[in-house]
């Protein structure tokens, strides 16, 4: 049975007004911390859609990827590039091409020593810890040590935080939490991972 136009009328105006209720209602002003878990696509191509949006209104980014392979992407490169973007990397193979958990913890304490001043920085409005997840996870760094600095971060900064099996501790500092969850990815057909969609 098809809805009559007056129903479908009403129904829509009391969606109406719920919508501008709760938009009336949110009326606080704060810097979040955005958190991307899961293991579908899209978290870090998430962030990245966050970096876009910041720099079309000015806004100064800073940028910190964590297991990261020797090689930089273009994408990489054009965080390097970009005058609003300040980029660190952690300028190693993957955890499983080293197999020497000394060397990854040596790069990821440095690596994060370059985080935890983007967090002081006054002339940064976003910072992305992008992959931060694994960090915590094998224990590369120290998880108090990490939430620490993001929560005193200065007060304006915006946090977005991505990688796979987030700790709680992350989940409970976050604003926004999103799982991102597989349904289907191309990989498991064989599929190549492919310019401009996956890198
Ligand atoms: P993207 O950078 O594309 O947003 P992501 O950050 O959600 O992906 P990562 O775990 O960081 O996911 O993996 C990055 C790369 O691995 C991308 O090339 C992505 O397409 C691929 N990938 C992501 N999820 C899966 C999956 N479930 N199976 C296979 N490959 C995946
Ligand atoms: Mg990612």
């Amino acid at each position: 049975m098809t809805e009559s136009t007056a129903s479908y009328k009403k129904r829509m105006q009391l969606k109406k007004s719920y919508i501008d209720k709760r938009i009336k209602q949110a009326n606080i002003n704060k810097s979040l911390i955005v958190l991307l878990t899961g293991n579908g696509k899209g978290k870090s191509s998430s962030a990245l859609g966050m970096i876009y949006r910041s720099l079309a209104y000015n806004m100064k980014v800073g940028v910190v990827k964590f297991l990261k392979g020797e090689q930089h992407t273009k994408e990489d490169e054009f965080l390097i590039k970009h005058k609003d973007i300040k980029a660190f990397f952690m300028k190693t193979g993957f955890t499983w091409d080293t197999q020497d958990t000394s060397y990854d913890t040596k790069k990821a304490i440095e690596t994060w020593l370059e985080a935890e001043k983007l967090l002081q920085d006054e002339n940064i409005d976003l910072v992305v810890l992008d992959e931060l997840t694994y960090m915590l996870n094998y224990k590369y760094l120290d998880k108090k040590q990490v939430i620490y600095a993001i929560k005193n971060r200065i007060k304006k900064q915006h946090v977005i935080i991505t990688g796979r099996a987030a700790d709680k501790s992350l989940i409970d500092i976050a604003d926004t939490v999103s799982e991102i969850k597989d349904i289907k990815h191309a990989f498991r057909d064989n599929i190549k991972a492919q310019k401009g969609i996956d890198y």
